[in-house]
């Protein structure tokens, strides 16, 4: 790929780190994390117009439902990225659980028009406890389901674990609205820079990548503590799920809607009346006894003609190489596929990490464990 030649001033920031993140998303921490576990915690800072704690409509991860489900894509790069999200999350549910705010949850999955492409073979083997269910026992209308054992996540109280945990291993956090994506290399030390803005790659100067649109989705958040199991229907036009919400006062998530193209995150009546409606249907316990409705919220998933962007471009800021990594275009997997993605972009960045390693004085390597 032809670089990238960066000849305007470029303005500066309040940075010096080696390797800068832009987005505190669940992508930007996974970039993080993975970075952290390869020692370079101290070398990175993320900063972000929005970090954990905020409330924010346009801040996606924290609408998030959240669980590992069958809602992604079936091509080869998806059913690898949702692999490598499956074990990473199974081992934070094993060794941090509750710290992590990830747990083992059952969960039920139907199919309307059976289960899309090679995604079964893609995932039988590796899903704990992975049963594909008998044609009579499937409800009226569905074509296949299966249950297996998922990881349930509390999204907002996930992303804040994540801050915490990676602020033990040396990454800073710096919350700035940047105009445009090479404004971190106006710093001489920053030679590596990701890309984690989601929805908001589509504007950036200096991505402006027209294949990126919002998806939205809302979701009802009932209090209904005896929910113990996360289920989900995959319709032809729509999509419904149940999803109690781990480590919570007893939230259960129930969902959903897809609106391609939509970027509206107001909250409407009609839906939560349907989601409602289509839950109680689904899950016989829902409708056993009345809930009470804790709100309802609309959140914009990044989506991507063609898929994430995982890639690299160099760019020569004042004669010298630098590297930008774009991972951006999560759709509604950000949490199930991000450990994968996060993997892929820092594999990507290789030849710019050994460089930063042989020049570096800090102690990179001192904060490898996780
Ligand atoms: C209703 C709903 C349910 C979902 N359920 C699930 C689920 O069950 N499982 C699952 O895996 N996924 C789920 N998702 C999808 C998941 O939430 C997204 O894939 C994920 O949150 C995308 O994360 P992100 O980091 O790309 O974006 P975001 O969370 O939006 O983060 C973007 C970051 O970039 C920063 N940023 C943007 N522009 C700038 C700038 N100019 N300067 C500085 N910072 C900037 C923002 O401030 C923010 O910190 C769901 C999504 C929705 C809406």
């Amino acid at each position: 790929m032809v670089p990238t030649i960066v000849t305007q001033e470029v303005e500066s920031l309040a940075t010096n780190s080696s390797i800068v993140i832009v987005g505190a998303g669940i992508i930007g921490l996974d970039v993080a994390f993975a970075l952290s576990e390869r020692g370079f915690g101290p070398s990175t800072t993320v900063i972000a117009e929005y970090l954990p704690g905020d409330t924010a409509p346009l801040y996606t991860s924290l609408w998030a439902g959240c669980n590992y489900s069958g809602v992604s894509g079936s091509s080869e790069d998806q059913l690898r990225r949702d692999r490598m999200g499956y074990s990473h999350l199974a081992k934070l549910a094993a060794e941090k659980g509750h710290e992590a705010y990830v747990v083992r949850t059952p969960s039920i999955e139907f199919w309307d028009e059976g289960i899309p492409g090679n995604k079964l073979d893609g995932i039988r083997d590796y899903l704990e406890d992975f049963v594909v269910l008998p044609t009579e026992s499937l409800p009226d209308g569905v074509k296949s389901g299966i249950s297996f054992t998922t990881l349930t996540i509390n999204a907002p109280k996930h992303l804040e674990y994540l801050v915490q945990s990676l602020k033990n291993l040396g990454v800073t956090f710096v919350r700035q609205k940047l105009s445009h994506i090479h404004t971190p290399f106006g710093s001489k030390e920053t030679k590596l820079v990701f890309n984690c803005t989601g929805n908001a790659s589509q504007q950036l100067p200096g991505v402006g990548d027209s294949q990126c649109y919002p998806t939205r989705g809302q979701v009802v958040h009932v209090k209904a503590p005896h929910i113990k199991y996360n289920i989900m229907r995959h319709g032809k036009d729509y999509f419904t799920h149940v999803i109690p919400r781990p480590m919570s006062d007893g939230t259960v998530i129930l969902g959903g809607s897809r609106h391609p193209a939509n970027s509206d995150t107001n909250a409407y009546s009609d839906e939560t009346e349907s989601i409602l409606a289509r839950t109680r249907q689904l899950c016989k316990e829902l409708d056993q006894q009345p809930v009470e409705v804790l709100g309802a919220f609309a959140g914009l998933r990044p989506s991507r003609q063609g898929g994430p962007r995982i890639e690299r471009e160099e760019i020569i800021v004042n004669d010298v190489k630098r590297l930008l990594i774009h991972n951006y275009g999560a759709d509604g997997t950000g949490f199930q596929a991000g450990y994968g993605m996060a993997t892929d972009a820092v594999n990507k960045a290789q030849d710019m990490l050994s460089e930063i390693l042989s020049t570096s004085s800090s102690n990179i390597g001192d904060h490898m464990k996780v």
